[in-house]
């Protein structure tokens, strides 16, 4: 998994959040079996947990899939190209993209992809690299000694105005706040 480390996707699973489904998957090695980051059930030992990027890994290490949270449940034409979007922007979340651009990659037009999107997750693109951002951001304030300035560039903001005004709407407090929290 390139585009998290162990750590950030330990802090996604604990937080439930189902804005990364689909683009990793939670082995817990004790009971063999693989789930969504947002799955609710009793939370393994840190320890007992290896991460896959795709299902067929999972199941080619000797995971079955989870029936509560049924990772392995079939996706409607819908989701496939949500997913491949939040994928997408998960890999591009440095570059200055617009909705053009996350468009083209999907080979929809920009106003099918955001409606679509907004339907599947009631977040638009847009909103969602933001909060890609975001949780990167938060991930390194508490995790590094970087400045803000730096974080703010490392987790794909354009500006330190877009990045504090972004980050507030996100978690409602600034990016030092939250660092000394
Ligand atoms: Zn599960």
């Amino acid at each position: 998994m390139d585009n998290f480390s162990f750590d950030e996707m330990w802090e996604k699973i604990m937080a439930c959040d189902s804005s990364y489904d689909g683009l990793f998957y939670t082995a817990v090695k004790t009971t063999k079996i693989y789930c969504r980051p947002s799955c609710r059930s009793r939370k393994p030992k840190k320890i007992n947990v290896d991460f896959y990027e795709t299902i067929p890994e999972a199941v080619e290490a000797g995971f079955r899939a989870c029936k509560r949270c049924q990772p392995d449940a079939g996706l409607s034409p819908q989701m496939e190209l949500v997913k491949s979007v939040k994928s997408f922007l998960v890999q591009h979340y440095k570059e200055p993209l617009v909705l053009q651009d996350i468009a083209d990659f999907a080979g929809v037009s920009p106003f099918y992809l955001e409606r679509q999107f907004k339907q599947a997750t009631s977040e638009t693109p847009r909103e969602y690299l933001e909060k890609i951002r975001v949780d990167k951001a938060a991930h390194l304030l508490k995790n590094t000694s970087l400045t803000n300035l730096e974080i703010c560039y490392e987790a794909g903001f354009q500006s330190p105005s877009n990045f504090y005004k972004v980050f507030r709407t996100v978690l409602d407090c600034s990016p030092s706040e939250f660092r000394n929290k």
